[in-house]
């Protein structure tokens, strides 16, 4: 069984339950609410592979708990900044119920989700922050375009790019689904592929209407899993 089956085949058998790889407290490190202290929530488990994805601990493993159990951890901290993140979050069916309780709870959720599972069913008060694969993630093949329709001025689609082909592709896919219409479109690097100063010499000379960002935790704490 896959990896993704397996996680939701699991899931179904859980009454109110997520498999959780982490729960940390950090500096949110990209996107609008970039530098808010923030909680953040990791669901186990991704259908996809990107080549540059540097969560693969979150693939397996964790810890299944339960929705209560995750709100009264989240309480713990002095932040209204919340971010359910993965792998891929949307691989197990109970993280919708969990993104509805946090937005009843009062909390500014962010969802940070592949692009490549539907994303229909999350709650609207929720920021989506939704990728669209590159050619060079090796995950192209995953967009599911039809969320694009879904997108608001309350989300954000994000591109990380590698390479200057890539960086073109982005381009393309701004003017074919008027993307800038829409929601903000951030535009990041492969933290390691491709210089941040590199990517903004393209975005300026293009005048191009998208956010640059750079991971600040990155940049802070290199890699470390949990900051
Ligand atoms: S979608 Fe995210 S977690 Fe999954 S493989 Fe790609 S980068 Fe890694």
């Amino acid at each position: 069984m896959s990896e993704k089956n397996k996680v939701e085949a699991d899931d179904s058998s859980s009454a109110s339950r997520l498999r959780i790889s982490e729960i940390f407290y950090s500096l949110q490190g990209e996107s609008r609410s970039s530098g808010y202290a923030t909680v953040f929530i990791r669901l186990t488990g991704c259908p996809l592979r990107c080549d540059y994805c540097d969560t693969t601990y979150a693939f397996k493993g964790g810890e299944w708990k339960s929705l209560d159990d995750i709100i009264a951890e989240v309480k713990k901290y002095n932040t209204k900044y919340i971010t359910v993140t993965g792998g891929e979050p949307l691989a197990q069916k109970k993280c919708i119920d969990l993104l509805n309780l946090l937005c009843d709870e009062g909390y500014d959720v962010s969802l940070e989700t592949s692009g490549a599972l539907d994303i229909s069913k999350v709650d609207v008060r929720v920021s989506r922050v939704m990728d669209l694969k590159t050619p060079a993630s090796k995950e192209e093949s995953k967009n599911y375009y039809n969320n694009i329709e879904l997108l608001t001025s309350h989300d954000q689609l994000k591109f990380v790019i590698c390479d200057r082909n890539d960086y073109e592709w982005a381009v393309e896919k701004i003017k074919k689904y008027d993307l800038l219409s829409r929601c903000e479109v951030l535009f990041s690097t492969s933290h390691q592929q491709l210089k941040p100063q590199v990517l903004a010499d393209w975005i300026l000379e293009d005048q191009l209407a998208v956010r640059f960002q750079m991971q600040l935790h990155k940049y802070l704490w290199n890699d470390e899993p949990g900051r």
